[in-house]
């Protein structure tokens, strides 16, 4: 078999890109928890926020991220040393709070108008057809994101795809990626040489190559995602990461080792 016994890829940057809603849903719940913002985004504030959404983790940086641009923090002071938690305690917030509040207006909006929310999100050209052919077998197709899995089944399912029961791994596993990754390959009694990661973040690609029992997994890191032109050379210096351009992720697995 040419391709790897267990296939595990990110959500949003890899998948699906939903722009449109993290900066909706960041907003709206920023605007919930500091009441004092201002009632409308300031023009130009949508496009820093995409432009930094390569620091972003997991959701709950998402309002810490408007709230620093909106209160003047310097766009290229935020590049240069993205620290949410530090921001948090400034604004005087737990991150368990802040993510509850994202979550909730989420939901909020879903149940509002569904229709409106899986508008604001799309699956990057040819990756919905894509991954019905992996999904198909013969290995096993995993997505673990830092999102809710329910919101990631959500947008399956309004796009006709199903990964299977137990198939999506979200931020209510309560563990980072390498230890869901970990549990997965103990689970079905694979070797790490035996897993590929596709991920858009380098910082979560670097913490999987460096992470106990992971040795030996393929990582590739999602050109068209959420990352900058700095972090995919940084990949193509790195010899543990395989810089994945989509036309080559919308091909045979085969191809996916080839050199960029
Ligand atoms: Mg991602």
């Amino acid at each position: 078999m040419t391709g790897p016994a267990l296939l595990a890829l990110d959500f949003d940057g890899v998948l699906c890109d939903g722009m449109r809603e993290y900066f909706e849903t960041a907003w709206r719940a920023g605007r919930r928890l500091w009441p004092a913002s201002p009632a409308t985004p300031p023009a130009g504030l949508f496009e820093a926020f995409a432009r930094l959404r390569p620091l972003v983790e997991s959701g709950w940086e998402m309002p810490v991220l408007v709230q620093a641009l909106v209160s003047g923090v310097p766009e290229r002071e935020l590049a240069r040393d993205w620290r949410p938690d530090r921001r948090l305690v400034r604004l005087g917030l737990a991150r368990e709070t802040v993510a509850a509040e994202l979550d909730r207006v989420r939901d909020a909006w879903i149940a509002a108008d569904a229709a409106g929310w899986l508008a604001a999100h799309r699956f990057y050209p040819g990756v919905v057809e894509r991954l019905r052919g992996l999904v198909a077998g013969p290995g096993r197709v995993v997505v673990v994101t830092t999102k809710e899995g329910r919101f990631a089944r959500q947008l399956f399912h309004g796009h006709g795809l199903s990964l299977g029961e137990g198939n999506v791994f979200g931020k209510e596993t309560r563990r980072r990626k390498p230890a869901v990754l970990r549990a997965l390959l103990a689970h079905e009694r694979l070797p790490a040489a035996a897993l590929w990661f596709v991920e858009d973040r380098l910082a979560a690609l670097r913490e999987a190559a460096e992470a106990p029992g992971l040795a030996g997994a393929r990582l590739f890191l999602a050109a068209w995602g959420y990352n900058t032109p700095e972090d995919r050379e940084a990949t193509r210096r790195d010899e543990r990461i395989t810089v994945l351009p989509l036309e080559r992720f919308a091909g045979p697995l085969a191809g996916w080792l080839a050199a960029t």
